[in-house]
């Protein structure tokens, strides 16, 4: 165990992670210096704050290792190739994220930790681990969705409530950070690239992932359709006895999870040595019924059943399960054309997922593309697109790919990055449907171009979406 008592901490940015672990790290009794390479008057408030209970706080200055120290606990969103970790890598200092941190505080003062079930993959990480809690819950379980889905892990483990299991969301690049977290069962729901600025690489992203498999004790879940999450557990070192779990659309095979004539089957943890598949739901009880969605729930039935939880909890879990906003919400149905919100598209994995799910769609999309290349999406969705509605920082991307690949089908180049081009970008896709057609905004991009984040993106299509009923009306 670590004595943290006047240990030499740095801690690398202020803002909604930096602030509380220094926070946690000085009344530890650490000597906490935070460094920050801002100096804007958020930051400086917030300085003011840390100085006020004894933090040195270093502003206008991210790079400079601070003079003898002796562990970085970083903002997970700091790239690695950023100079204070190489000078760190130089010094011998280890580098800790914020799940790291919580991680090894988890049996601070003799508390018993809760076990925790983690989930990662490039998209369905929220979902599937609302999913998970909602089972567990069913099952009488005291437990929580807690990490990268906005609760913070520092605060669950050193707080009062006590947690039977955790369901815990993680991101490539708190995993990157996290080199002891050892999980009870994970599952990596499916590689796509994205973030790769961040990682630098497809293979140095796929490895981070990778890093939620070390040291399982009792199941690794993977994607039975997407290799390269096999691949992952294959390479993982992990404790003796611990299985490797597939899910699937189709028949699973044995150490499976699958579906078979519309009912959700367990063939890995079947207890009744008399019967080779146990029914957990039926597809029905998934809503949404799209078939990402139906993996999602496979992925959070194998690590409830992992972890011991009864069909029947799992079915009732994932019946009371609703998703959250923004994610293929449905907002209203005008002139017989229904209008789908899917802002939290915002990657061409998830894009194409949404795309899947309805025929003919009028796709409304673009935005910040984060490198991505959009051919495929393009060539794979073409068929169902009716018509198609561009507009943000790199919708020629977007456009260039459908010129390539679906010359067909009518594009409106909005060629607009304001806030208002939603409800344009609305009436434009109204012109372009026919009944039975779905207006789909699946933007196959980040937001911050046109708008703060993904919610006030989909905020706004739905206020274009009322607008437009208003109109009918
Ligand atoms: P994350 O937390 O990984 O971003 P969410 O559950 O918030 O995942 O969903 C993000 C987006 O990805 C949504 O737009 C949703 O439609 C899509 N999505 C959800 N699950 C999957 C999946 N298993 N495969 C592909 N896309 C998915």
């Amino acid at each position: 165990s670590t004595t943290w008592q006047g240990k030499r901490v740095t801690v690398a940015g202020l803002g909604v992670s930096g602030m509380p672990v220094a926070r946690v790290l000085n009344g530890l009794g650490a000597a906490v210096t935070v460094v920050n390479e801002g100096a804007d008057e958020r930051s400086r408030t917030q300085a003011a704050e840390l100085e006020a209970q004894g933090i040195t706080v270093r502003l206008g200055d991210g790079a400079t290792l601070p003079e003898g120290t002796e562990l970085i606990v970083t903002t997970p969103g700091w790239r690695p190739d950023k100079p204070l970790f190489a000078a760190a890598a130089e010094a011998g200092v280890p580098v800790w994220g914020d799940v790291e941190l919580a991680w090894r505080l988890r049996d601070l003062d003799g508390r018993t930790p809760a076990p925790w079930l983690a989930i990662t993959g490039t998209n369905g990480k929220t979902t599937t681990t609302q999913m998970l809690a909602s089972i567990l819950r069913a099952a009488g379980l005291r437990t929580a969705a807690v990490g990268n889905i906005g609760v913070s892990l520092l605060d669950v483990v050193l707080g009062e409530e006590q947690y039977d299991v955790l369901a815990v969301e993680l991101s490539s690049y708190q995993l990157h950070w996290a080199p002891s977290l050892r999980a009870h069962s994970a599952a990596v729901l499916n590689l796509a690239p994205d973030h790769l600025d961040w990682h630098g690489s497809m293979e140095a992203y796929a490895a981070d992932k990778g890093r939620i498999y070390e040291g399982n004790t009792v199941a690794c879940v993977y994607n039975a359709e997407d290799k390269a999450t096999e691949h992952l557990v294959r390479e993982a070192d992990v404790e003796e006895g611990c299985r490797a779990i597939g899910f699937t659309l189709a028949t699973p095979g044995p150490s499976q999870l699958g579906v078979v004539d519309g009912i959700l089957v367990d063939r890995a943890f079947v207890q009744n040595r008399q019967k080779n598949a146990q029914e957990l739901a039926e597809v029905s009880d998934v809503f949404p019924p799209a078939p990402h969605n139906i993996a999602n729930a496979l992925a959070a039935a194998a690590l409830a059943r992992a972890f011991g939880v009864e069909p029947k909890a799992v079915r009732d879990g994932l019946k009371a399960f609703r998703p959250d906003a923004h994610r293929i919400e449905h907002i209203a149905d005008i002139a017989s054309v229904a209008y789908i919100d899917d802002s939290k598209a915002t990657n061409t994995h998830a894009a194409e997922a949404s795309l899947a799910a309805y025929d003919p769609i009028v796709w409304i999309a673009g935005g910040l593309a984060k490198g991505a290349s959009f051919d495929e999406l393009v060539q794979r969705s073409a068929k169902r697109l009716r018509g198609v509605v561009l507009m943000g920082a790199e919708r020629h991307l977007i456009a260039e790919a459908l010129a390539r690949h679906a010359p067909e089908v009518p594009v409106v180049d909005l060629d607009r990055t304001d806030t208002g081009a939603m409800s344009a970008a609305v009436r434009e896709a109204a012109g372009l449907a026919r009944p039975g057609d779905t207006v789909l905004l699946a933007p196959a991009c980040a937001s911050m171009d046109m708008f703060a984040n993904y919610n006030k993106r989909g905020e706004a299509f739905a206020e274009a979406v009322r607008e437009l009923a208003a109109g009918h009306a």
